[in-house]
């Protein structure tokens, strides 16, 4: 596109000039009509997209509701290129700088459409979310909003011929204006919604007393009738099939473990033997309870043991149990397949309720960033960790969000906790 439409003085100059001739006006009209309706058919919007509703943007823009007979088919992958945003999907708090950014290098004129609920208002993470933006509009001016969750192809093609019609309206004496950006502070609708629907049941309660005062007097042998509970359909348990255990044996891992940590026990089955852990079945993966200060050569005996061979790490992450966190660890064997999970109690510090274990992502290196993610949302301080910062959140983000403790003042629902 890039025709600043109605707002370059040359343009704006040439047409008042040309208006003055008798007829000049139409002339004036027919150029400007032409100019919108080219304006509105080649909008190139830029490769913007986050999480589920970009999946139906993408089906939008493929063969079979091929989004280019719009003239919007040119992805564009530099804000150089582009002059509209479809904002598809949910929009973080870290993201929000970065996306006022990309709209600000835009040349105007420029559009947003906000695809979506989380696009709208934050979606289904309304409610309880620390980290996603309450809608796009908080951050850019949106000129055209698709419900939905997420919204079909369809509607993202009448979005765009929503934005269209928009466009075509746009000429020297309706000229693209920057829009604004919603300025509002943060309320608690949910609340206030529940108050409502609260007085409302009250006065219709109150409106049917009468009524149902009056109902009883003249019947004074009725009772309500009992709902009848529907009977629940009882359906023949599927036979699963049995999943052939990989690797070593419980029975085998457990026995090798204990041999070199006796006080390593089995999470939910304290001094269990090996025998009885082998017939918890072979779906069953071992899961250890570790001796905090055993923890780092725990993770190395596994790893070099070549009987064990557990040399892969899946997941590194944490439990708060309000008294103290559980890390907990998921390994693999990449050779001979079977799992194994263990777990440290970590004690809480009394003043700040941060916690504190050594690093393990020397040994793993897949650590590295499972250990960044649990102190940045657990605040849990990993010993010689070679880089132990945030990884998700701004540097500045106030408190860890996933710890029990941790209060969002924009939380719509409360945790019961
Ligand atoms: S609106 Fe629904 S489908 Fe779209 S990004 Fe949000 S959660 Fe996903």
């Amino acid at each position: 596109m890039g025709v600043n439409n109605g707002a370059s003085p040359l343009v704006r100059q040439a047409g008042e000039l040309i208006e003055q001739i008798p007829g000049g006006i139409k002339l004036v009209d027919a150029v400007e009509l032409l100019v919108a309706w080219g304006r509105a058919n080649s909008v190139w919007p830029l490769v913007y997209a986050t999480s589920c509703c970009a999946i139906e943007m993408m089906s939008t823009i493929a063969a079979r509701h091929d989004l280019a007979r719009f003239g919007y088919e040119v992805m564009r992958a530099s804000v150089r290129q582009a002059d509209m945003i479809i904002l598809a999907g949910t929009i973080s708090e870290k993201m929000a700088k970065n996306l006022v950014t990309l709209y600000e290098q835009m040349p105007a004129p420029k559009y947003i459409i906000a695809m979506g609920s989380c696009a709208i208002s934050g979606g289904p993470f309304y409610y309880d979310s620390y980290s996603v933006i309450k809608g796009g509009d908080r951050l850019v001016p949106v000129d055209v909003y698709i419900p939905g969750c997420p919204p079909r192809p369809e509607a993202l093609l009448q979005g765009v011929m929503q934005l269209q019609e928009k466009i075509k309206k746009e000429g020297r004496r309706n000229p693209w204006r920057v829009g604004s950006t919603l300025q509002v502070p943060f309320e608690n609708l949910f609340a206030k919604a529940q108050e409502e629907w609260a007085a409302q049941e009250k006065q219709r309660d109150e409106e049917l007393r009468e009524a149902r005062e009056q109902f009883q007097r003249e019947n004074p042998k009725s009772t309500a009738s009992k709902p009848t509970r529907q009977k629940k359909e009882t359906f023949p348990t599927p036979t699963r099939k049995k999943q052939i255990a990989k690797g070593i044996s419980n029975w085998t891992l457990l026995q090798t473990i204990q041999e070199k940590f006796p006080s390593v026990e089995v999470y939910g089955h304290p001094s269990i033997s090996p025998k009885a852990a082998a017939e918890l079945g072979s779906e069953y993966i071992l899961d250890l309870v570790v001796p905090p200060e055993q923890y780092r050569a725990f993770a190395e005996y596994v790893k070099n043991e070549a009987s064990l061979g557990l040399d892969l790490l899946l997941q590194l992450t944490c439990v708060d149990w309000q008294e103290y966190f559980d890390v907990v660890v998921q390994l693999l064997s990449s050779r001979d397949g079977h799992k194994l999970f263990f777990r440290s109690r970590v004690a809480k510090n009394a003043e700040n309720g941060d916690g504190e274990i050594e690093t393990i992502s020397d040994l793993y290196r897949g650590a590295e960033w499972h250990e960044r993610e649990v102190y940045d949302l657990f605040g849990v301080q990993f010993r010689n960790h070679p880089d132990l910062r945030r990884i998700f959140l701004e540097n500045d983000f106030p408190g860890y969000p996933l710890r029990k403790d941790y209060d969002d003042p924009t939380r719509v629902v409360k945790r019961p906790y």
